[in-house]
């Protein structure tokens, strides 16, 4: 059996950092993937889908050009053309990825891993016997998958896809029905209703996108012109291409289209590789790890999206150097003083326009009890904003603070490039910064950006 320092299940971007950290400090490190190392952010998730939407976006600014002085003619989507560009950074990037982990010292092991224990892992990997591997430590960061809820006439049916099947589409749509009007069903949407389908989301909650301030997501919804939101309707049951809904109030309907996205969330990958038969502790369908992303199981530890904590890769990689922080300290007889704060992790939602946010929304801060103030400034402040997107192009700012001590809770934006200085605000949520912190900081001019400083300074 072969000894490792510590052995990785999983090489989505928790398990795939982790090794590369831990390897960098010498330790020995397997890493073991059963499909793409990248896992789903770099095959399946983030980057493909981020790929499309700049396609979505060159397609718009391109139509939208002769306002801006630059007439192109007629302009058209080559889809194939797009996926094969998708297709392309995956597949670089996957490459380079490898690379880099091969170069830094970690093994890449394929096959599905299983826990035989908390210190060992059997690879089937197709051989006749499994490779077996034993560790001083254990990462698990198997990560998760889409949720097919039991809809009547769902299973089997080529015209309901997943996340996955709409990345391989061959045609884009030309009325696609989105289920579930969370982050990924709301970035479908927006891609391609960009490209011309006639888009529907369906959404059980009276609001899309439950991560957002309720504000932000309704000014969203209305920015996304040509998409139909059917908001506290509920999905009965799929015939064919044809959705059956029921709304809240009762009424019955039904529509067609060509294509059907599910999208009405994602479970952690608890099962298939032994986290019952080792004893591991699984809460709220997730497995459960302390701040220090520590299991009950000495000697292992959980991150990413397995631990139900967050579903975002870059949380993923915040787990990933807390354990690795924690396992170096442990071998050293020490403890780290490291932990993963779920609070300060923001996130982003790369439609067109885009949105991100960090903290407590409004709601949420109320209903923990905080007297607050909020803030709320228009993107038009900006110079660079009005001359890159327009008068009229949609776009806003909204700051919460608690009232005495002027405490940033929460920054949630909607506009161009959020996704690019929402990490400004979680900076500044992360050290429990004041405003006077964003006021007496000085922003480059002229960049979206200074919004942040207009509406730090207009609370005054
Ligand atoms: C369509 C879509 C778009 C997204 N966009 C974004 C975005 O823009 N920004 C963002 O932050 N997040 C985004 N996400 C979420 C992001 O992809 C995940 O949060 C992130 O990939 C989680 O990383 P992870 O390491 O926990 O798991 P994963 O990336 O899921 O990786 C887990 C890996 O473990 C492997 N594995 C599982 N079990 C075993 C086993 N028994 N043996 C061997 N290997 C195993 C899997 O094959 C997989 O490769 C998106 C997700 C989707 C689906």
């Amino acid at each position: 059996m072969a000894h490792y320092d510590v052995v990785i299940l999983g090489a989505g971007p928790g398990g795939y950092l982790a090794a590369e950290r831990l390897a960098a400090e010498k330790l020995k490190v397997a890493l073991i993937e059963k499909t793409d190392v990248g896992g789903t952010c770099l095959n399946i998730g983030c980057v493909p889908t981020k790929t499309f939407l700049n396609s979505a976006k060159l397609y718009a600014h391109a139509r939208e050009g002769t306002a801006f002085g630059v007439e192109t003619g007629d302009v058209r989507v080559n889809w194939p053309r797009v996926v094969a560009w998708k297709d392309e950074v995956v597949t670089r990037l996957r490459r380079s990825l490898e690379l880099t982990l091969k170069k830094g010292g970690v093994e890449i092991v394929r096959g599905q891993g299983k826990l035989t224990g908390a210190h060992s892992v059997a690879v089937e990997n197709g051989a006749s016997e499994p490779v077996l591997l034993d560790a001083d430590s254990i990462i698990v960061a198997t990560g998760s998958s889409p949720i097919i809820p039991p809809i009547p006439g769902v299973k089997g049916n080529p015209a309901v896809l997943d996340s996955t099947g709409m990345l391989s589409l061959k045609d884009i749509p030309q009325r696609l029905c989105v289920i579930g009007g969370g982050v990924i069903g709301v970035e479908f949407a927006s891609l391609f209703s960009s490209l011309g389908s006639k888009v529907t989301v369906i959404e059980m909650m009276d609001e899309i996108v439950p991560v957002m301030d309720k504000q932000m997501a309704m000014m969203l919804r209305n920015a996304l012109k040509q998409v139909a939101f059917m908001l506290g309707t509920k999905v009965t049951s799929v015939d064919g291409r044809n959705v059956v809904y029921e709304t809240n109030g009762g009424e019955k309907g039904s529509l067609e289209a060509d294509a059907i996205l599910m999208s009405v969330g994602r479970k952690a990958n608890i099962e298939g590789w032994g986290a019952q038969e080792t004893g591991l502790e699984i809460k709220n369908r997730a497995v459960a790890t302390d701040a220090h992303q520590r299991t009950n199981l000495p000697g292992l530890w959980a991150i990413g999206d397995v631990t139900g904590k967050s579903q975002l890769a870059h949380a993923a990689y915040r787990m990933a150097e807390v354990a690795v922080a924690d396992i170096l300290a442990a071998r050293r007889g020490e403890r780290s003083v490291q932990e993963f704060v779920p609070e300060t992790v923001p996130w982003a939602l790369f439609s067109l326009p885009e949105a991100a946010g960090v903290g407590y929304t409004e709601h949420e801060a109320k209903a923990k009890g905080y007297d607050i103030d909020v803030i709320r400034t228009p993107y038009g402040v900006s110079g660079r904003f009005i001359a890159e997107n327009g008068f009229s192009a949609p776009g806003s700012i909204k700051i919460i603070l608690e009232k005495t001590s002027e405490r940033i809770l929460g920054v949630h934006m909607l506009g161009a490039y959020a996704s690019e200085h929402i990490w400004g605000a979680a900076l500044a949520l992360e050290r429990k910064l004041p405003l006077s912190a964003l006021q007496n900081m000085v922003f480059p001019h002229p960049t979206v950006s200074e919004v942040i400083r207009e509406a730090a300074w207009s609370a005054r």
